[in-house]
């Protein structure tokens, strides 16, 4: 499963960062593209489950969802693209769609010694 794989690798990132740190990580930030989507529900689960008795048990996981942007041929401008209007937010023009954000980790919150 998809987010299976994303929570291991998301998990060993987070656990070496933790080690370098030498700090408990209390939750992360991670942001993913339309196409390359997770499950916010199914990832947190499967990363609870692999951190568990770890120094990452009980994290916090935010998944961001970045829209798809279209870049328009007519006018130039880069829009959200939706689906159920699948055209320039502008100019009502052609347009290209652009390429899908990746899955990123984007920050890890550590706690604080105080
Ligand atoms: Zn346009």
């Amino acid at each position: 499963m998809h987010e299976t794989m994303v929570a291991q690798s998301l998990f060993e990132v987070i656990l070496a960062e933790s080690r370098k740190q030498n700090a408990r990580p209390v939750s992360a930030k991670i942001s993913c593209g339309a196409f390359d989507a997770v499950n916010d529900e199914v990832l947190s689960f499967a990363f609870d489950a692999i951190a568990k008795d770890t120094a990452c048990e009980g994290m916090k996981l935010e998944i961001e969802h970045k829209p798809l942007k279209g870049h328009c041929k007519s006018c130039d401008k880069i829009f959200e693209f939706e689906l159920s209007s699948p055209k320039c937010s502008d100019c009502g023009g052609d347009f290209e769609i652009l390429p899908d954000e990746p899955l990123l980790l984007e920050t890890v919150a550590f706690e604080s010694e105080d």
